[in-house]
């Protein structure tokens, strides 16, 4: 059918071209001579649409495969960009050559399919004079699809063609700030990405960072002038513990490449070659590092590498040697921290010993914490209870000391990292109030929930944009660097923004928690987004035509929302109810309380036959089940006052900054029972900062692209099918294919129309809009003679569907 002649458009191979004159064939209803294929490969336009519900994810996948195999990664879907991972480099396709021939082509969505196009129409909706819009392009895909490459390759598509060259000092001005914001990106990968099992490179954060485009000296020419990073959801856990195949953040591997300074040096030494290996320190006069590294990963090179390419990326974004050595340091005494063992002292009312005294000291040393405060905070807690709030002291068991331990080095890693993007804003920001004014108008990113004392959850994540009047440097050295552009620069209009969202792709493991409930709740909303983007789009284009909209009936995932996230009662309402009642409540207790208060949804599914307590929820893009077993606990993200008031007694500058002292702070000792305030859960703070982003959203025009991961062994040229169609499903792409095979998915103009099929039936129009009028209406009825085997091959339409398969509207078929 015709989804197949795109389809096939630039399949190369003979088998796709048999399959594309068979289903030319079946489509007109007689022989077609391969001259003519060969010219409708050349002008059919290279699209996934497609006609019928049924069988699409075939054909499309069929598509993708050819295009695939004749190395073409691009493919226009409706709306939507789908991107498949080369895994190999391709130089010419990402050549700033390149970049600027689809920034000077009269119409980029002529020319090949690819992100330069979404880019460059992000860029001219931004740009246009009648009415700018803001725009947004979203990222999404699996764990190792190619979000954050894209993303990479967008921002340097914008700082190669929004870098219009003025006078030469402004030029050299505009220069440095393109610099920065791409500087961003090996700081915030160093610090927030991690080698996984699915992904090398993998971000363990979503991003939101905001492009600024402002027409400087010459109008309508929109410069990039500033940017404005927002990050989700850290993954703090992998500080303290990764699984025996995956490794900690990068950060931690660069810093032990370290020379030449007070800190120690870190050596990888590979044991077997199956099993994960420990680096050590080899500083005599330190204990080893329990660094788990994954086999394959060239420490000392590699790491050495990007070690220089990050503290050269900090320099440039203002963060100057010495603040740099202060993070290395608060880093080595992490990784120390990490190596303090707890042996149990046989009696309850003892604490526990630390097997090795030397790890206490070295990270106390680094961490510049005073030695026995650490020590007594590791293994003792402090509970205010009674009337009169005495202060008990309980000896901690080994297991709640690691917890402690684990539980603090999260602590300074998660502010660290927030405090980094907060730099990394005030390096990138041009002109604060000017992202005040506009963010602040429609729903401000700076209207982040303030965050609890004691609390650290996914909501506090990143930096506020409110945090960008706060000089981030104010406590530390002072910076070589302005950390904001120079007056000369201050837009001179209200600034418009491309905002690129690098967000986690639905997820579905064996074993999923709170974190996928997260991801697939923002997947939800992000779906939601698309869908009323697109239906509106679509309604929007029939209108125009003169054409019916009203038979396009489509519902879209609110069920399943209000299922997660609705009110009175959802599961993140109930599961923060348990949170909030504090009470010991078993993981069987909660999978009870969420299917009977939802019993009624739709979108939760028979849990049957389960062995371990969990729920499973019927997503957009297929079930997933989730286990109660912790969730509470996740939820609440509790971190012990004492912990906190530690860090604040350390003599280090940057932990200074990072950990303040409250002055009005009364006592923090941990309340017992019911006195306990009520918490902000990681559930609320997600929630809240989603909204926030949605808000965001919705006052942009968006883009999509979706990234899809031909393998999971992120080979070259390797394509696996069944993979491949569980991330079409996974990004909604069989979802827009449902609404668009709900109306009319082949869109074709008049002219385009002509010229690609007049040949086949022998009619030659003579180039006047009367002839070409003509040839249609002829062309037109040959496709209505044909109707019936039409109406034969076409599987049973959706409700409310018209019958007929082809319209005529005023300015397409
Ligand atoms: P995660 O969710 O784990 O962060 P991701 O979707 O951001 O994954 P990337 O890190 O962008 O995935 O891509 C994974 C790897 O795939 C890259 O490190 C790179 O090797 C390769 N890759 C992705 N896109 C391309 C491309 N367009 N050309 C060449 N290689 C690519
Ligand atoms: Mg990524």
């Amino acid at each position: 059918m015709l989804q197949q002649v795109n389809g096939h458009s630039s399949g190369s191979d003979a088998q796709g071209r048999e399959s594309l004159r068979e289903d030319l064939q079946e489509f007109l209803g007689g022989e077609v001579p391969l001259h003519q294929l060969d010219d409708l490969t050349k002008v059919n336009p290279v699209t996934l649409e497609t006609e019928s519900a049924k069988g699409t994810s075939a054909s499309v996948l069929r598509c993708l495969q050819a295009r695939y195999t004749a190395d073409t990664f691009y493919t226009n879907a409706g709306c939507t960009l789908v991107a498949l991972n080369p895994f190999k480099p391709v130089p010419q396709l990402y050549s700033p050559e390149l970049m600027r021939e689809y920034h000077a082509a009269p119409q980029p969505q002529k020319l090949k399919p690819h992100i330069f196009t979404v880019g460059e129409q992000t860029y001219r909706n931004v740009r246009s004079l009648i009415e700018p819009v803001n725009q947004s392009i979203v990222v999404s895909g699996e764990s190792g699809a190619g979000k954050t490459w894209t993303s990479r390759c967008l921002m340097k598509f914008y700082a190669v063609v929004a870098a219009s060259p003025t006078s030469w000092e402004s030029h050299k001005i505009a220069e440095r700030i393109e610099q920065r914001i791409l500087n961003s990106n090996p700081v915030m990968e160093a610090f927030g990405n991690a080698c996984t099992l699915r992904n090398n490179n993998s971000s363990r954060f979503g991003k939101f960072i905001q492009l600024q485009l402002n027409s400087l000296l010459v109008p309508r020419d929109h410069q990039m002038t500033g940017a404005a990073i927002q990050t989700y959801l850290l993954e703090k856990t992998r500080v303290a513990c990764q699984d025996s195949t995956e490794r900690n953040f990068h950060i931690f591997y660069q810093v032990c490449t370290r020379r030449g300074l007070q800190l120690p040096r870190c050596r990888a030494e590979m044991e077997a070659p199956t099993h994960p290996t420990k680096a050590c320190l080899s500083h005599p006069s330190l204990p080893p590092l329990t660094l788990v590294l994954t086999l394959g990963c060239d420490l000392d090179s590699f790491s050495e590498d990007c070690f220089e390419v990050t503290r050269e990326a900090m320099l440039h974004l203002g963060i100057d040697a010495p603040t740099q050595n202060n993070i290395f340091q608060a880093l080595a005494g992490l990784l120390h921290l990490g190596n303090i063992r707890f042996a149990d002292s046989g009696d309850e009312a003892q604490p526990c010993r630390p097997m090795d005294d030397g790890a206490v000291r070295t990270s106390a040393l680094l961490l510049r914490l005073p030695e026995d405060p650490l020590l007594e905070t590791l293994r003792i807690r402090t509970i205010r209870a009674g009337r009169q709030q005495q202060v008990f002291r309980k000896p901690c068991s080994q297991a709640e000391c690691d917890t402690r331990r684990d539980c603090l080095a999260k602590l300074v890693y998660a502010r660290l990292f927030d405090w980094l993007v907060s730099v990394i804003n005030s390096s990138v920001c041009a002109d604060p109030a000017s992202w005040t004014t506009f963010i602040g108008s429609r729903g401000s990113l700076s209207r982040s929930p303030p965050s609890e004392k004691g609390q650290e959850g996914p909501g506090r994540r990143g930096s506020t944009l409110g945090l960008l009047r706060a000089d981030p440097f104010s406590s530390l050295h002072p910076s070589p660097h302005p950390p904001r552009l120079l007056p000369a620069l201050a837009p001179q209009v209200l600034p418009f923004l491309a905002g690129l969202l690098d967000v986690y792709g639905f997820e579905s493991f064996p074993h999923n928690s709170l974190e996928q409930l997260c991801i697939n709740y923002a997947n939800e909303k992000l779906q939601q987004h698309f869908v009323a983007h697109y239906l509106r789009a679509q309604q929007e284009e029939y209108a125009v035509e003169g054409l019916e909209w009203s038979f396009v009936n489509y519902q879209d995932n609110q069920t399943c929302l209000d299922l997660i996230e609705g009110s009175p009662i959802s599961i993140c309402s109930l599961i923060n109810e348990e949170c909030r009642l504090n009470r010991p409540s078993s993981a069987a207790q909660l999978q009870t309380r969420i299917e009977s208060a939802l019993a009624g949804s739709p979108c939760l599914g028979h849990n049957k036959l389960s062995p371990e307590p969990s729920f499973i929820v019927l997503h957009y893009a297929g079930s997933v089940r989730y286990h109660t077993a912790g969730l509470v606990e996740k939820n609440k993200d509790p971190i012990p006052p004492e912990l906190t008031r530690l860090l604040q007694q350390s003599q280090d500058p940057l932990l200074k900054v990072l950990f303040p002292a409250d002055p009005e702070e009364k006592s923090q000792e941990e309340p017992s029972g019911q006195s306990r305030a009520p918490v902000l859960t990681v559930v609320s703070k997600f929630k809240a900062s989603l909204e926030q982003l949605l808000q965001v959203l919705q006052a942009t025009t968006p883009h999509y692209i979706r990234c899809i991961k031909p393998n999971s062994q992120g080979r070259a040229q390797a394509l696996h099918r069944e993979e491949v169609l569980n991330q079409l499903e996974a990004c909604g792409l069989v979802e827009t294919i449902h609404i668009s095979a709900a109306g009319f998915p082949i869109r074709v103009s008049h002219r385009t129309f002509v010229e690609r099929y007049a040949s086949l039936r022998r009619l030659h129009p003579q180039g006047s809009p009367h002839a070409e009028q003509a040839t249609l209406r002829a062309l037109l009825q040959d496709i209505l003679h044909t109707l019936p085997a039409l109406e034969a091959a076409t599987p049973a339409a959706p409700a409310g569907a018209t019958p007929a398969p082809v319209h005529c509207g005023r300015t397409k078929v």
